[in-house]
């Protein structure tokens, strides 16, 4: 039987999951696929987080630093898992890199993919320079400068579109991705701290800055920072004569078609699965859910197994999730992973 986690993936979930079995001394075998650690707030430039306010490479940065400083943890970085043999208590893994690494317990911290804009291209994005998504809006928040891509000149208006790449049937996207309305109205307030003389529009099919995100990002937002807030649907984004933007749809309030010309527009992407699911399915050996996320096994008993004895799965591989729910499943695995090991090593002994 094995002692070690193989915990795959190091975003929130995976960090977090490592640093859990660590802290109660089990080793942990480490694997990410990229050459840094973090995940998605590293690997895509994230800002402010919500709802914290700290800037990404800060607060990643410090359960960067927790894990990699663990004499516990073993981290293979630039590499994936290619197979896996044997079962709970002893699981064999082979490495892309020609490596073998044996573990009693496997936790998938694999994460999402950011939804690809080109997917809703009457919406404009990467047919005029503009049009940006949310991770390019943060990136030139972390940069500390509002600037029109095309021609770096202040931009007077700023639309910010909800629900690109979610709740979307006609493009297989049922899902509401849960944090891109709190990361919105945040942004807003972002754009008009760095640039006071823009003014920001966000449209909407509904609003959905849940829990206490209400008053610290919605209201504030509105109230503080003059967030226009229009509920639409968004028909198309075009190019005028003059060379702006406009967001041509219907003001479903008050049932009108409604045109308004922008210097940029900002799409607020959703969180797709994985893309690469269906390949993590069939080394693993675990099942996806309808969408092609990672499928639940039994929820109430079993909470975070996957549907394959011994892998356990949590964090945005489940479904869009934010950081500290992502953070608190990874702990809840790690807590599984050690917990079931010890029975079995128990079980073993008796
Ligand atoms: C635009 C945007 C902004 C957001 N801002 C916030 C915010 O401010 N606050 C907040 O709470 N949430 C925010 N979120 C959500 C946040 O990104 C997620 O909650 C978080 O990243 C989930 O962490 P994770 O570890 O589950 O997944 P990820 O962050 O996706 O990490 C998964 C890791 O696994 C690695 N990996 C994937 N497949 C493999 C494989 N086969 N082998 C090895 N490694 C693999 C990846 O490279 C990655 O490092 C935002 C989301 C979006 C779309
Ligand atoms: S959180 Fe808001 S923007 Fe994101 S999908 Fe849900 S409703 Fe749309």
């Amino acid at each position: 039987m094995s002692d070690a986690v193989l915990v795959v993936g190091a975003g929130p979930t995976g960090l977090a999951a490592a640093a859990g079995v660590a802290s109660v001394g089990r080793k942990v075998i480490l694997v990410e696929k990229e050459n840094v650690l973090g995940g998605a707030p590293i690997l895509s430039g994230y800002a402010k987080l919500v709802p914290s306010g700290e800037w990404a490479k800060d607060a990643m940065g410090r359960m960067v630093k927790r894990v990699a400083d663990s004499k516990l943890v073993t981290i293979h970085k630039g590499t994936k898992v290619t197979k896996v043999e044997g079962g709970p208590g002893n699981f064999a893994c082979t490495l892309a890199n020609g490596q073998t690494v044996n573990a009693g317990a496997i936790i998938l911290g694999t994460g999402f993919t950011h939804f690809d804009s080109i997917n809703k291209p009457e919406w404009g994005f990467g047919t005029f320079e503009d049009v940006v998504t949310t991770t390019q809006m943060e990136q030139m928040v972390a940069a500390g400068k509002i600037a029109c891509p095309s021609d770096g000149r202040t931009p007077e208006r700023v639309a910010i579109l909800l629900c690109v790449g979610s709740r979307d049937r006609q493009i297989g996207r049922e899902w509401c991705s849960k944090i891109c309305c709190t990361v919105s109205t945040n942004l807003a307030m972002e754009i008009k701290e760095l640039s006071p003389s823009t003014d920001v529009f966000i449209y909407y099919m509904d609003i959905r800055t849940f829990g206490l995100y209400e008053d610290k990002f919605y209201w504030k937002s509105q109230e503080e920072f003059r967030t226009k807030f229009v509920k639409a649907r968004i028909a198309e984004v075009t190019r005028s004569p003059d060379g702006r933007l406009l967001v041509k749809g219907e003001d479903t309030l008050v049932k009108r078609p409604i045109v308004i010309p922008f210097d940029i527009v900002v799409h607020a992407i959703g969180m797709d699965p994985n893309e690469l699911n269906p390949e993590i399915a069939r080394v693993f050996g675990v099942g996806l859910e309808k969408h092609g996320y990672i499928e639940r096994g039994e929820q109430y008993t079993s909470t975070f197994s996957s549907t394959r004895p011994g892998i356990y799965v949590g964090g945005s591989a489940l479904g869009p999730e934010d950081i500290d729910t992502s953070i608190s499943h990874g702990l809840a695995m790690a807590m599984r992973a050690v917990g079931d090991l010890a029975a079995m090593g128990a079980r073993a002994a008796a």
